[in-house]
Parts: C-alpha cells; sequence; structure tokens
C-alpha cells in the first residue's frame, strides 16, 4: 500500500471492470486525479467470476450499443492496452424451444440487424448441420453471431485498471468505504477503513453491492445480488473445436469451449437473492442433466470444478446508470443483471462524458434510475 493520499478530484468505489473503465477514461481524457477504493483487492468478485462473455445479441437495443462498441474495444485490446485477453470470436448461438421465444428471436434479429450486427436467424437442421452435437427435435431454432464470443475478465480489468495507474489513478486496495459524505446537495468525498478522502465528485461501482453502498448516500435501489454457478469439465474431445457459446435460454444453461475442456454455467430461476457464493453440487446434478438433454454426448464429460459468483439483478434485467438526483457529484453504474463485464469498456467511456462534460451522447434513458415505478414494456429479454 502506499502513501495514503486523503484527497481526490473522483473516488471510484468499486475495482472490478466497472471501477476499471471508469477510472481509464477519466485519465485517458486528463483528469488523473482519480482513486479507485476497492474492498478486496481488484477484480476478484463478479468480474473474474465471470463466464466472459462478449455478445451484440441482446433484445433492448441500449444493450446493443453498449455491446457493440465493447466488441470493437476487445478486437483492439492489447493494442490499446498491451494486454492479450484471448478474445475468441467463436460465435454465440442462442436457442428456443418454444414458439413463443422462437417469435421473440426473431423480432430482435430484426433490431440487431437494424443496427448492423450481423446475426442470422437459423432452423433446427441449419443448427444440426453445424453443430451435429447438438440435439435439436424439440428446437423451434437459433441465432448465431460470429462476431461474439469470450474474453479474459480478469485480464481485461487488469488491463483497464493498470493503464489507468499508469496515467496517474491510484489504486487503494483493501480499503472499504464505509460512509459517503454529503453536504448541502454536494457529495464531499467517502469514508473508508483507512481513512476519509475529500473528492466532489463519488462513483458508485460496487456490483452486487451496489444497493448497500447506493443506500450510504440515503437512495434505495433496486438491485438484488444472486448467486450464479460455474463448472469446468477435464479436458474433452469429443466436441471439435472452437465450441461457441450455446445458450439453452428456456432452461438458462450455457456452455463453451474453455481450453481443453469446457465451462458451463445455469441459472437457478427459485434460489432466492443471496450474497451466498458457495458451490452446490447437488445443483450440479440439474446442469448436467441440462447439459445432457442438449448435447448427449456430455454424458462422458468429467467435472473438474466449479464456482459461484453473483449477478446483481434488478427488476428489468437492465442496469441503472447515471447521475444521481438531489446530490451534485454523484454517480453509479450498478444492475448490470448478468451481462457487465462485456459492457464495462462502454460503460466508463460513459460515465467519464457525464462527469467531465455533464454529457454524453448515449441515451442513457433505458438506464434511469426511476423507471422502477412505471415500468413500461419488457426491460432486457436475453438474460441467462
Ligand atoms: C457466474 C457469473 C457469470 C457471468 N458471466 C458473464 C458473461 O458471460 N458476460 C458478461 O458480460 N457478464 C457476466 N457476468 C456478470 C459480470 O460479471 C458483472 O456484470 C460485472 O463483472 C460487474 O462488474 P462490476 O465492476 O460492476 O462489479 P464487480 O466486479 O463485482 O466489482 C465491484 C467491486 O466493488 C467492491 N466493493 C463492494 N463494496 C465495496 C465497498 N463498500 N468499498 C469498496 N469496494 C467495495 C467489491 O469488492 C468488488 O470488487 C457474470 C457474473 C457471474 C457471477
Amino acid at each position: 500500500m502506499g502513501e495514503w493520499k486523503s484527497t481526490a478530484e473522483v473516488a471510484i468505489i468499486g475495482g472490478g471492470i466497472m471501477g476499471a473503465s471508469t477510472a481509464y477514461h477519466l485519465a485517458r481524457r486528463g483528469c488523473t486525479d482519480v482513486v479507485i477504493l476497492e474492498r478486496d483487492l481488484l477484480a476478484q468478485a463478479s468480474t473474474g467470476l465471470s463466464a466472459g462473455g462478449i455478445r451484440q445479441q441482446f433484445s433492448h437495443p441500449a444493450n446493443i450499443r453498449l455491446s457493440q462498441e465493447a466488441v470493437r474495444v476487445f478486437e483492439r485490446f492489447e493494442e490499446e492496452f498491451g494486454v492479450n485477453v484471448e478474445f475468441r470470436q467463436v460465435g454465440y448461438l442462442f436457442l428456443a424451444q418454444s414458439e413463443e421465444v422462437w417469435q421473440e428471436f426473431l423480432t430482435n434479429v430484426e433490431v440487431q440487424r437494424r443496427l448492423n450486427v450481423p446475426a442470422e436467424a437459423l432452423t433446427p437442421d441449419e443448427i444440426k448441420h453445424r453443430w451435429p452435437y447438438l440435439n435439436v427435435e424439440d428446437l423451434r431454432g437459433g441465432t448465431f453471431c460470429a462476431e461474439d464470443g469470450y474474453a479474459d475478465p480478469y485480464m481485461a480489468a487488469m488491463g483497464l485498471a493498470n493503464t489507468a495507474r499508469r496515467l496517474g489513478a491510484r489504486i487503494e486496495e483493501q480499503t472499504k468505504v464505509t460512509g459517503i459524505q454529503i453536504e448541502g446537495g454536494q457529495v464531499r468525498g467517502v469514508e473508508t477503513t483507512r481513512g476519509p478522502i475529500a473528492a466532489r465528485v463519488v462513483v458508485i461501482v460496487t456490483g452486487a453491492w451496489g444497493r448497500e453502498v447506493a443506500q450510504m448516500a440515503g437512495f434505495d435501489l433496486p438491485v438484488l445480488p444472486y448467486r450464479r454457478q460455474v463448472f469446468m469439465t477435464k479436458g474433452f474431445d469429443p466436441i471439435p473445436k472452437p465450441v461457441p457459446m450455446i445458450l439453452d435460454i428456456e432452461p438458462a444453461f450455457y456452455f463453451r469451449g474453455e481450453g481443453p475442456g469446457l465451462l458451463m454455467g445455469m441459472s437457478d430461476q427459485e434460489e432466492l437473492p443471496s450474497f451466498n457464493t458457495n458451490v452446490d453440487y447437488s445443483f450440479l446434478e440439474r446442469v448436467i442433466e441440462a447439459a445432457v438433454r442438449r448435447a448427449p454426448i456430455l454424458e462422458g464429460a468429467e467435472i473438474l470444478r466449479g464456482w459461484g459468483g453473483l449477478y446483481d439483478i434488478t427488476p428489468d434485467d437492465n442496469p441503472i446508470i447515471g447521475p444521481l438526483p438531489r446530490v451534485e457529484g454523484l454517480y453509479c453504474a450498478i444492475g448490470f443483471s448478468g451481462h457487465g463485464f462485456q459492457q464495462g469498456p462502454t460503460v466508463g467511456r460513459v460515465l467519464a462524458e457525464l462527469i467531465l462534460d455533464g454529457q454524453t451522447d448515449f441515451d442513457l434513458s433505458p438506464f434511469a434510475h426511476d423507471r422502477f415505478d412505471h415500468l413500461q414494456g419488457k426491460g432486457e429479454t436475453r438474460v441467462v
């Protein structure tokens, strides 16, 4: 730990992909008196535990745009940040079983294509032809985008954080924020376990802990933590590589290639919100059932290990991004509902613009903090 400095222009609470990206974008624009305050170590919470998926196939145009810009960043990440995040554009394949979901997929593809996402709708026969190991008997169809893929989320966050640090930003790990100081409708700074920091701008990017940190400033935002489990198999040759990210959206099951093996995960729709991240091996049985139903050959795969992490979920599965009302200088970006890793690069850019210019070209209205009392239509439907 370096020397403690008790002032900063901008104090960023949370050292995941959102905090790292925001610090980077601020520093890149010359605002270098920035500090990231991270309770533990950088990128070890949801960011480091995520499946690393990067896709442009969303239902909501705002999510498509966030990810579209991020895909371009991931494509040239090494050039800009000097780190190889192993971005593999092996595609994302979404599968629909029911007519209702299939019709939604077809509508989504039209929206995606209007925004220049090269997504295609596939019949079950076309799916079987390209991925013969999949059982397509119960499918109505699927959608595929070859530009989608996955990257190493830990390396990506560290690449952004280290570049921010090189540009002058400070990073204080093992520093928990315990209070947000507000006076006369203006943010004054934060209190931490290592002392106070005076700052005129405070950014809350604490993921699953977004609600409790926003409460420090008097806001009750509807962001709840939910455990999500991921399992990795031992090397598994019977399925030819590369294996795209394959999402069976109705059972909320997915798998993709990971080194010589496979990585698979599933959302337990019945699980209540909590901060529990233990691995539940009885749940693994249900994951394997879903896996074998979709790809019977997976019966022969052996599980190597599993881990649990937290999604930060809002009522419409869309994040809350932007300034908070009545308190000058307070911003947040939380509630990414399972797709925040990939959106980090764009969200950091947008937050830096809001902070430095007071505006951004990105339409944040779908992500407004006060939308929940009058939610109209669906939020994001492509969630797993
Ligand atoms: C199993 C799993 C799979 C996922 N798969 C994908 C995927 O394929 N693609 C995708 O895009 N997203 C995925 N996600 C979601 C993604 O991981 C998150 O949306 C994203 O990492 C959120 O980043 P963040 O910076 O907001 O949060 P985090 O990475 O959780 O960072 C928040 C940080 O705030 C810190 N903090 C909390 N309270 C305080 C405090 N009081 N003081 C100081 N620091 C504090 C925490 O320690 C933490 O490090 C997945 C998540 C999980 C759990």
